[in-house]
């Protein structure tokens, strides 16, 4: 598999550096905020990735998202709501986790939090203050960037130019205007931590080299994350990385492009965005995954209502031919006749090309082109097929199933082979829907108290009401 790296600027071949199990690293959200729609798109993407790596490359993937939850962005919005940091982050860390249940995306391997792992972090600044590639000044931490070689290689950026283009930002606290803060010293009613420079708190850059580190190990193949991160966050890592082991840090290094709307970049400072929330409660799951992937995930992704549309139509048009498919032949287990085999042999000239190109750079747009031509193709089958030939329609679903799968795609089964109990439990939730719109709270209570009696939980966000057995 070929996969473009930033680092290198060009398309490599992509293997697991133990050749089995791929380390994955995506920078997460600061949960400040819901997410918005341009936030949703590393989180696809590469839960994306991690599923194709899986399922067509047989790779074990370990993916590591941390959340950031002490940051500038959560102190001034705790300040502004009058709510404690670490409530407010525990706010949006929930709603970030509903929203992914919410998409149907995996939960990573593991979630680590900044606030887990600041120990970890002043030990990592401590070293690179005593190895000189770190100063103090009155309690705050810099590193010093003219300390390591290579700076500004992710970026494309040389340092004179970075320089020239920086000098605004001088500070005299700062030998260069590039150095970036490691430790930020405590300000009252801020949250801080001991350090040997005094109470303060982590900047943000060396979070991600900490817990990579740690919750991948030697496993340091993909870091990934929005084209935003490049510099100076992504560009950070590498820098502190360095001049802290020997051993190397990622090899590729993915970013996904940005979303548009209309003509501008969408930015949560121009408020031109919308939570992603909001498209949820107008579209389902499968037509968001389908619109995102639409678009290869290094370019810009043009955001409209149009192109959501367009993406449902084109979900819909395969469903149709799955539920079909599904109740015409149920009950009917028998192999299909000499033509139908003959059929489903030819498929597998579409799972082959599927594959060529999502090894191609992660080329999904392809990836969503060859199902759209399966489909057409059974389609053709189905409107000439007779009898016992018919019956392939059932080997011809699961192949769309199964090249829709790493897309989110298509893994609803028609209602009738859904399990009887999630059958059920979709009533039970809406009907407790219903009973709470007509404010008849203790009936709802009464419902979910009791399914909480046999360890399933309900959890009530802004996109809905999921549920979830408890591990027994
Ligand atoms: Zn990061």
């Amino acid at each position: 598999m070929r996969l473009y790296n930033t680092l290198t600027k060009s398309l490599e071949e992509f293997v697991p550096s133990d050749g089995s199990t791929v380390g994955m690293y995506v920078c997460g959200p600061t949960v400040y905020d819901h997410l918005h729609i341009g936030n949703v798109r590393p989180v696809l993407v590469f839960n994306a990735l991690r599923r194709y790596l899986e399922a067509f490359h047989g790779w074990r993937v370990v993916y590591v998202q941390n959340v950031t939850d002490v940051d500038d962005k959560l102190i001034n919005r705790a300040a502004e709501t009058g709510q404690s940091v670490e409530a407010l982050a525990r706010t949006y860390t929930d709603a970030y986790f509903a929203l992914q249940d919410a998409l149907g995306v995996e939960r990573p391997s593991a979630s680590p939090r900044a606030t887990e792992h600041i120990g970890e972090m002043v030990e990592l600044i401590a070293r690179m203050v005593d190895n000189g590639s770190a100063y103090v000044r009155d309690g705050d931490v810099y590193f010093r960037v003219s300390s390591v070689e290579g700076y500004g290689r992710l970026s494309g950026r040389s340092l004179d130019e970075q320089e020239a283009g920086s000098r605004v930002e001088v500070s005299d606290r700062k030998e260069n205007a590039l150095d970036f803060t490691l430790w930020k010293a405590a300000k009252p009613g801020e949250p801080d931590w001991p350090s040997p420079w005094g109470r303060g708190r982590p900047g943000w850059h060396t979070e991600c080299v900490v817990m990579s580190r740690k919750h991948l190990g030697e496993r340091l193949d993909i870091h990934a994350g929005g084209n935003d991160l490049i510099f100076p966050h992504h560009e950070n890592e590498i820098a502190q990385a360095r001049v802290t082991s020997d051993k190397p840090f990622f090899r590729f290094w993915m970013h996904n492009g940005m979303l548009h709307m209309g003509e501008q970049e969408m930015h949560k400072s121009l408020g031109n965005f919308r939570y992603a929330y909001e498209i949820l409660e107008k579209h389902e799951a499968e037509t968001v995954w389908y619109f995102y992937l639409s678009r290869h995930y290094r370019k810009p992704l043009d955001f409209s209502d149009e192109g959501l549309d367009a993406a449902a139509a084109a979900v819909a048009r395969v469903r149709r031919l799955l539920e079909d498919a599904d109740s015409e032949l149920r009950g009917d287990d028998g192999p299909p006749g000499t033509g139908g085999r003959d059929f489903v042999r030819k498929l597998a000239k579409f799972r082959d090309r599927y594959v060529e190109v999502m090894d191609d750079d992660f080329n999904t747009v392809g990836g969503l082109g060859v199902i759209q031509e399966l489909v057409n193709e059974i389609n053709r089958f189905r409107a000439e097929a007779t009898g016992e030939d018919r019956r392939a329609l059932r080997e011809a679903a699961a192949l769309v199933r199964e090249l829709g799968c790493p897309l989110g795609l298509f893994q609803r089964q028609a209602a009738a082979d859904r399990g009887c109990e999630a059958e059920l439990m979709d009533l039970l939730v809406e009907l407790r829907g219903e009973l709470r719109r007509r404010k008849e709270f203790a009936l709802g209570d009464r419902i979910r108290d009791r399914l909480a009696e046999v360890g399933i939980v309900l959890k009530d966000s802004p996109q809905g009401t999921i549920w979830t057995k408890n591990a027994p």
